[in-house]
């Protein structure tokens, strides 16, 4: 293969590492969003599990006094059945306090099913703070691990810039614009290997007879189809 051939390659090379370290870099924001919304997303779930659990302990503060104050108005009204003067007064407190002592049962019950969904909640706060804590360390580790991406990347970036600028005062400038031209049409890919009878860009058939002379490697060819310069390399 033609010495000009190879440095093309090794252009394309370089530009290509350069191209995907660049939209790497350039995703970086956008995963960090979606780390950012998904913490988002899980502080509302816990802060609702909170709220709830706030409110069910409001109920089980009203639960507990109106308990208290029945328990004391039942304790006044037995002693006020040995003070009554009539049968009919002591038969109106004693179902007073039949009433009371039901409403005292039904408070049991009611705090009982509240104790246990009390449970059920912390434990559901527990798992979700336990995953917002988890989400947090995660993001706090790639957000680190993806800016020291960035500072490489860059870093490498500058170094394959300035090997780039070597080979292309190597290249003939009408070459190096022809180059430049079809990177630009073609999503930054202007030399491609013919992958066994395909081209390695755009994957339509190249004719045999198209092979052969890139096979040869004197001239440059372009793939009819994308355009791009097509160069035969031996596998392996
Ligand atoms: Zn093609």
């Amino acid at each position: 293969m033609k010495e000009v051939l190879v440095q093309l390659f090794k252009l394309q090379s370089i530009d290509r590492d350069v191209l995907q370290k660049e939209r790497m870099i350039e995703q970086i924001p956008q995963r960090m969003q979606e780390l950012t919304n998904q913490i988002n997303k899980q502080k509302e779930i816990f802060d609702e599990v909170e709220q709830r659990l706030k409110e069910d302990s409001n109920t089980e503060l009203a639960i507990e006094r109106k308990f208290q104050e029945t328990k004391m108005s039942i304790e006044r009204h037995k002693k006020q059945l040995v003070t009554v003067k009539t049968n009919k007064e002591y038969a109106a407190l004693l179902k007073e306090i039949a009433a009371e002592e039901a409403d005292i049962e039904r408070l049991e019950e009611e705090m009982l099913v509240l104790l246990d969904n009390h449970e059920t909640m912390e434990n559901e706060k527990k798992e979700e703070e336990q995953a917002l804590n988890k989400m947090q360390e995660r993001y706090e580790k790639d957000k680190k691990m993806l800016e020291e991406k960035k500072v490489l990347f860059e870093k490498e970036i500058m170094e394959k810039k300035v090997e780039r600028e070597n080979i292309g005062t190597e290249l003939e400038s009408s070459l190096l614009k022809r180059y430049e031209r079809i990177r630009k049409l073609r999503d930054g890919i202007a030399v491609v290997q013919i992958q066994g009878e395909n081209c390695g860009g755009c994957f339509t058939r190249i004719p045999p007879q198209v092979i052969n002379e890139a096979k040869r490697g004197d001239r440059i060819l372009t793939c009819e189809s994308c355009g791009r310069i097509i160069i035969y390399m031996e596998e392996g």
